[in-house]
């Protein structure tokens, strides 16, 4: 059996999160600060702040940049729905505007198209690990006096050219980049999430936002040899991440360039065995950009059937997914009012299909995946 994916997790994953049980302390503190600032560094942000997971690190961005009930955020329909779901979570509206058929992400004219005296923000996602538009998004966003936050849950170690250089996501370019560890992405700590920014004052608001408002946070108050009293803001959350997920992630950080570059070596061998199939499209990357390939879906010609390549692929032992979903096509977003067509969205959605693709795979576990995709292709048709 070919998974969709399987986290790149060794020893010495195992024995970084042993040495915190064995430390005694296993929530928020010394690990947690350590793995922020590495992950700072790598990406060159001036500040990371760990959360709980990319879905409550989004709610805090849309809070910081000032997202309230009644105000419009841009944003896409085709993602996971934690993208939408946050937005109506602080009592604002998701405007959901259509992708670029080629990159599957957010097409900045139907962003510039959306904006609204309501609009407040857009918030606008890495698609799959592939940098979306920013050098155009960016500019609409200035003009109008929007935040700009970026979903970056599945593109840690992707890069962007911008001003004649290659910089990582999570800089950020916007004002905020929200990265996800699930084990589904491309770095796991089990659950995971980072905040990168280029605000100090939002990074505060954040520390803040994870531990209830608390002034004096518990590490400070553990090693006072002074008695110390703290006093709660403002209405916080639970949101930290724990020293366990920390040490587990520092030594992820640590593999992450082998990781992108073996992701990149076999998606770029997907596209060269790819090349001569009339009916399956592999995906593109701009000459802007440089994916990690968190996710690598290829389009079908609207002759094939997808869930029978899906099922026929399945019954060879090859894992594969439907492409991104879309939220308002989900019972939650029924009575959502849609306030463009969607139809690139949708399409994407029906008519592509997710391989699977992580470091440990073998080139002779990917040509098993092409010939059962050549199989299934010539079954359905
Ligand atoms: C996975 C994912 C999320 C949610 O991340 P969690 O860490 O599971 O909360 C949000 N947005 C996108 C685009 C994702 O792929």
């Amino acid at each position: 059996m070919i998974p969709i994916t399987e986290p790149m997790l060794g020893s010495e994953e195992a024995e970084a999160a042993a040495a915190v049980v064995r430390s005694g302390w296993l929530s928020q503190g010394a690990e947690v600060a350590a793995f922020e600032a590495r992950f700072a560094e790598l990406v060159g942000a001036s500040h990371a702040c760990a959360v709980s997971n990319c879905t409550v690190a989004l709610h805090v961005a849309l809070l910081a940049a000032g997202v309230e009930p009644g105000a419009e955020v841009i944003t896409v329909s085709h993602s996971f729905i934690a993208t939408a779901n946050v937005i109506r979570q602080t009592g604002a509206v998701p405007v959901f505007v259509d992708i670029d058929p080629d990159t599957y992400n957010i097409d900045p004219d139907g962003v510039a198209a959306a904006i609204t005296s309501r609009t407040r923000a857009i918030l606008c996602v890495h698609q799959m690990g592939m940098p979306c538009d920013l050098g155009r998004i960016l500019p609409i966003a200035r003009v109008h006096g929007l935040k700009v936050i970026e979903d970056a849950a599945c593109a840690i170690g992707s890069e962007i050219h911008v001003d004649g250089a290659w910089v990582r996501i999570g800089a950020p370019l916007g004002d905020v980049a929200c990265f996800s560890f699930h084990p589904r992405k491309v770095l796991t700590t089990g659950e995971g999430g980072m905040l990168t920014t280029r605000h100090p004052e939002w990074d505060r608001l954040f520390r803040l936002w994870r531990q209830h408002g608390m002034s004096i946070p518990d590490t400070v108050r553990h090693n006072s040899a002074r008695v110390l009293f703290e006093n709660y803001l403002m209405t916080g959350f639970n949101y930290r991440m724990t020293d366990m997920q920390a040490a587990i992630g520092r030594q992820q950080l640590q593999r992450l360039a082998e990781i992108i570059e073996r992701r990149r070596t076999l998606a770029a061998s997907y596209n060269e065995m790819l090349s001569s199939l009339e009916q399956v499209q592999p995906p593109a990357e701009p000459e802007w950009c440089r994916s990690n390939w968190q996710g690598y879906c290829v389009r079908l010609a609207p002759s094939l059937d997808q869930t029978a390549i899906m099922q026929s692929m399945l019954d060879e032992g090859i894992a594969t997914r439907r492409g991104i979903m879309c939220a308002h096509l989900e019972p939650a977003y029924a009575n959502h009012e849609l306030r463009f067509p969607l139809p690139e969205s949708e399409r994407a959605r029906n008519e592509s299909i997710l391989l699977p693709l992580y470091p440990q795979m073998t080139n002779a576990m990917q040509e098993q995946v092409v010939t059962a995709l050549v199989y299934a292709a010539e079954k359905s048709r």
